[in-house]
């Protein structure tokens, strides 16, 4: 089977001698406080630094998900008001978790070909900006110019859900104070895990407020992996493999090349196929999760035709349930399944007329 469901998505193929390699490891049964866990802690957290190309005064931590990640920055990072750009499900989402822990929530929608800079709310009391990097409900992304607009007008935080582009695209750090996602994504790792990339900027933030409630309030986890530890009883299998994948995979200006050569030919495949892309304005376009657009009926026989050969496609999500599918591009799938990929749609659209 080839997947290209944009999350859970496909792994890397080494995990699977990852995983006995842990298992022989012994690392899994060891006590969390032990010096070899504490190791691997460290070790991970420094190769992940180098592999994305990560500033070295901005601190890592793991979590569970990126849906914890939403609630860490709403519980600990918000002193007055947070302001939430989204034109997505994922954004949405967010604005919404948000807002049932702190009802001082700004929703701010725009629109799929729209850039996000544009409406950024005057709000004085506002000191988080909440943004979505790549909106994987229906691929689109925040070009640089974006982030770079965001961080000249708004004076407080910004906080990015990365989530299905960190590790599938270079990310310029040092735009936004709170990076996040989660590892089932461009990582090609078993779910269950989520990379916080915090700067000094909302670690000063967290110490001001002083948020010690839960038992991931920012100051704790902080408290913690400062000394290489968790709060928590950790997920070791989930460090331990994302350790090894970061170590294998070429450093993140490589990967980031990679991805946008094939989201250009992807694109431009589309140009020439029956079925366009989702976003018809390219600076928005998504290069880790490309949407496809079409008659709801085709849409649905593609999807059949692509699973009886082998291809699980990702379905259209919320408002483009049925009038669009989604195509992952993450570093984890092989320029052969691609070339598969595109061939079954080619064969579709000469064969079918549904
Ligand atoms: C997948 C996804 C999430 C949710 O990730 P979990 O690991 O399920 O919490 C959040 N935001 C974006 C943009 C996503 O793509």
């Amino acid at each position: 089977m080839i997947t290209f469901y944009p999350g859970p998505s496909k792994i890397y193929p080494e995990v699977a001698g990852y995983l006995q390699e842990a298992f022989e490891s012994g690392l899994l049964s060891m006590n969390h406080r032990s010096k070899p866990f504490m190791d691997l802690l460290e070790a991970t957290v420094s190769t992940l630094k180098y592999k994305l190309q990560i500033p070295d005064s901005y601190e890592v931590y793991f979590t569970s998900s990126a849906t914890e990640c939403w609630e860490i920055v709403a519980q600990s990072l918000v002193s007055h008001r947070s302001i939430h750009l989204f034109n997505g499900a994922f954004g949405q989402k967010w604005a919404e978790y948000t807002a049932r822990l702190q009802p001082r929530v700004v929703p701010v929608g725009y629109g799929l070909n729209e850039q996000a800079e544009a409406f950024i709310p005057p709000h004085e009391e506002a000191d988080l900006l909440c943004l979505t990097h790549n909106e994987t409900s229906n691929g689109t992304a925040l070009p640089d110019t974006t982030l770079n607009a965001c961080r000249q007008a708004f004076k407080g935080l910004i906080a990015v859900d990365a989530t299905s582009s960190m590790a599938g695209v270079a990310l310029d750090w040092h735009q936004a104070d709170v990076w996040f996602a989660s590892v089932q994504k461009c990582f090609g790792l078993p779910s269950g895990m989520a990379v916080l990339v915090l700067s000094p900027g909302a670690m000063a933030r967290a110490a001001e407020i002083n948020e010690q409630n839960h038992y991931n309030s920012l100051l704790f986890l902080a408290a913690n992996f400062r000394k290489n530890q968790t709060p928590y009883t950790p997920n070791i299998l989930g460090i331990y493999l994302l350790g090894k994948i970061v170590s294998r995979i070429p450093p993140i200006s490589m990967l980031h090349e990679i991805t946008r050569k094939r989201a250009q030919d992807w694109y431009a495949f589309l140009e020439t196929s029956r079925y366009p892309a989702l976003v018809a304005e390219p600076a928005v376009r998504s290069a880790t999760v490309i949407t496809v657009e079409g008659p709801a009926p085709q849409i649905a026989g593609l999807k059949v035709f692509a699973q009886q050969q082998g291809i699980v496609l990702g379905n259209g999500y919320g408002a483009w349930k049925t009038t669009t599918f989604r195509i992952a591009n993450f570093p984890a799938i092989t320029d052969l399944e691609i070339n598969t990929l595109k061939h079954c749609i080619e064969v579709f659209r000469t064969n079918f007329t549904v």
